[in-house]
Parts: C-alpha cells; structure tokens; sequence
C-alpha cells in the first residue's frame, strides 16, 4: 500500500472530508528560503517542518498545508542596505553580510497579516487546531500571537517547543544549519544534504552557521530520534486535545 496522503495539495474531497473528521488538525510548515550553510539547500525550515508534520499527521491525524517561504527575522539597514538574520547573526559584530540566496524577510505586519488570513480559512474550512513550525523568528512570532488569535478565530493553536521539548539537543529545529537542522535534513532529505561542502579543516568555521559543529554532532540517526521524540510527545499532546474537542 502507499504512504497515507497527508497532504493538502494532494487530497481529493473525499479524502480531506475523511481526514477531517477524523482529525481537524492543520499543519503548517513555517518555511523560508534561507542561506543554511554550504551544505544544506535554501528551503531547509520548511523541508524539515514538512517532513516532520507528515511523519506526525500519519500517527494523530490531521493535514499538511504548503510551506511558507515568507518570514520575520531581525532587521538592520546599514549604510541604506537591508541585512536580515543570518546576514547580521552569522558574523562577527559589523562583519555583516548579505548572504547570497536569502530571500525570505518580510516585517512583522505582512507576516501577522498573512498568518491571520491563513487561520481566517481554515476556521472557515472546520479545521479546529493549528500546529505551526519551521523558522526559529517566524515560530516565536506565531507562539506569541497565539493567544490573541486562538480567541479570534476558535482555533487551537501550537508550535512544536514547550519549556521541556524545546532544548537545544532534542527539540525541533534548535539552531542554524548546525548539528540539530542538519540531523533533521540527514534523517528526511539525505539526498539534498552536501556535507564534502563544508570546510575539512575542524579549526574553519563553516560560514555563518550557528549552534554545534554539525561536521561532529550531526547524524541521521540523531535526526531520527528527535522525529521520533517529538512525534511521540506531540501525538500525546493532539490526541487530549482531540478528545476535548469531542462534546
Ligand atoms: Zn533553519
């Protein structure tokens, strides 16, 4: 038999109306296009946030939406030029660089407009909670406005960090191109994964990565256990959720 389709993009009616009501959870993979290193390709946050919701809506239900490739990040002008995240982050302080392939910035007010247009659908749609993940800024962002939009739109909403699931080592998604984001690539898409792309040399920092050495740390099986974990956890977390919904 083939893989469950979890996919938005690919459900008929009578597969998303059976998916519903067994499940009326959402899934949104908070995306970009983002320099990840040398060795990881530019839609990583939304390759690994995709593959991770699929893995989790086969085990408590629900559907995956598209990923976004739009996102927030901190944002600095110098000298009448626009450098955002990774671009200011990734260097030593006024070493900034724009980094070549990122094309994902957008402000805080287009990004919240967007989301609360997303949400407005899907409540319209039935779905009833709305798991969104991916870039670090663009989930810290969604947590934030969670409340306010939950009571705005009926929606249950989550990310996939909670104050003992979001740890550096285990949680999803904990860095940048480093050891964490690239087990996760090396467990879902070790096709795309170009590790002779980085820097031999241990004592040469790969450009603009941020967190473990991912030369040293990172593994497909340690991305494997970070999808299991959290798949584990979260499957726990949707199905109380479920079951409250039920009158
Ligand atoms: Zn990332």
């Amino acid at each position: 038999m083939p893989p469950e389709t979890v996919l938005y993009t690919h459900l008929t009616p009578a597969e998303f109306r059976a998916r519903l009501a067994a499940a009326p959870i959402a899934y949104l993979p908070l995306g970009t296009l983002e320099w990840h290193g040398e060795h990881l390709p530019y839609g990583s946050d939304g390759l690994q946030s995709q593959g991770f919701f699929v893995e989790l809506a086969r085990r408590a239900g629900g559907i995956v939406l598209p990923m976004l490739f739009l996102g927030p990040d901190i944002h600095e002008d110098i000298d009448g030029l626009p450098y955002y995240g990774m671009d200011v982050f990734g260097f030593e302080k006024g070493a900034h660089q724009q980094l070549e392939g990122s094309a994902y910035w957008v402000d805080d007010a287009l990004f919240g407009a967007l989301l609360e247009a997303i949400l407005a659908r899907l409540a319209r749609t039935g779905f009833k909670i709305v798991v969104a993940h991916g870039h670090g800024p663009s989930t810290k962002f969604f947590a934030e406005h969670s409340a306010v939009w939950s009571e705005r739109f009926g929606l249950k909403l989550l990310i996939c960090w909670d104050e003992v699931h979001g740890d550096a080592q285990t949680g999803l998604m904990t860095d940048h191109a480093a050891a964490n984001e690239t087990s996760l690539m090396l467990a879902l898409h070790p096709d795309l994964v170009r590790m002779d792309a980085l820097p031999v040399d241990p004592q040469v920092w790969p450009r603009a990565i941020m967190g473990p050495d991912p030369r040293v740390h990172a593994s497909p099986e340690a991305g494997r256990e970070i999808i299991h974990k959290n798949v584990d956890w979260l499957e726990g977390v949707l199905r109380q959720l479920l079951r409250e919904l039920k009158p």
